[in-house]
């Protein structure tokens, strides 16, 4: 790992806008004022926050559709811009824009500094044709294939830890042999439906996307020897050059979707095992919130607060 930081980094860079929160109508299960919480929270730890620029059609290009893209632009076909099921509105557009610069500047700063956070969601469940479960376009693939174009990497690895399948990831991947997609879930998801465990379906991997279920009330002692055992898939063809990580809250015991008992210490653990991981192989790694819909948003926010505080330890900062 080449770091631009001329030694450790000091402090852990976030990028965050205000505008993350689009108005999303009374009934929006996505509670948006984490965002909030969560950078006021870290901003106390030392934790640097910056604004990211919204991301550029030409970038969303590489991933999605002309169709969807005009489509969140300008509301029109409705049923197109609302495919994540958010309620469409002019707002929205800058909203998910924003969100994917955040990942992207997270992804480059990263590659300076070996690690960043971006306090947005990555939009896991987002497909190149149409978007799906409150993901819009999928800031973890725009990122990695901005970052490849200027010639920044080569290869890059997503590894999404949501309760929830990265189904959209996965299909993105399929067609770029230089990423490589790792989902460790609980709840199975497809066509806009959570469901309630991993028994209802299963999803058939692919040689760069890989995915493992923990069946339902798994608690730290199944999580951990499913990381442990599936972490050296991530570097079993090399070392990629950047780790794109989706740090969801909803794997949490409590919360709504979760079939999990996994305590906030658990998810904690969690972290310090993906941050080790990443440290132990030198590879630069840029972090998004991802899911949490726990009704405490407390508690939301203190497990991806912990993420932060996960990611102070094991560098060091
Ligand atoms: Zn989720």
């Amino acid at each position: 790992m080449s770091l631009g930081c001329q030694s450790k980094p000091r402090a852990i860079i976030a990028w965050h806008h205000p505008d993350f929160a689009a108005p999303l109508g009374h009934d929006a299960i996505m509670p948006m004022r984490k965002f909030a919480d969560v950078a006021q929270a870290v901003a106390g730890l030392g934790t640097v926050l910056r604004s990211p620029e919204p991301i550029p059609d030409p970038d969303l290009l590489r991933v999605h559709s002309r169709d969807y893209v005009n489509a969140v632009r300008t509301g029109t076909p409705r049923e197109l811009a609302q495919s994540q099921k958010f309620a469409w509105s002019p707002q929205l557009y800058r909203s998910v824009c924003l969100t994917n610069g955040a990942v992207l500047a997270a992804g480059t700063e990263a590659l300076d500094c070996g690690v960043a956070a971006a306090v947005a969601s990555g939009f896991h469940h987002a497909h190149e044709l149409r978007g799906e479960g409150f993901c819009t376009f999928n800031g973890l693939v725009v990122a990695a294939e901005v970052l490849r174009a200027k010639g920044r990497i080569r290869t890059a690895a997503v590894l999404d830890l949501d309760l929830h399948y990265g189904n959209g990831t996965a299909s993105l991947v399929v067609s770029r042999p230089w990423m490589r997609a790792l989902s460790i879930y609980g709840n199975d998801y497809a066509d806009n439906q959570a469901f309630r465990d991993v028994s209802v379906m299963r999803h058939s991997d692919g040689w760069n996307h890989r995915s493992a279920a923990l069946p339902a009330g798994s608690g730290r002692s199944e999580l951990l020897s499913t990381l442990q055992a599936q972490l050296p898939w991530l570097v079993a063809d090399g070392i990629p050059d950047l780790l794109l990580y989706q740090a969801g809250a909803d794997p949490y015991r409590e919360d709504p979707y979760s079939p999990l008992s996994l305590e906030i210490e658990d998810l904690r653990e969690r972290d310090r095992w993906v941050f080790r991981f990443a440290w132990e192989h030198r590879i630069p790694i840029a972090w998004v919130l991802a899911g949490g819909y726990t009704r405490d948003l407390s508690k939301v926010v203190q497990i991806h607060v912990n993420t932060f505080k996960a990611a102070k330890e094991i560098y060091g900062i």
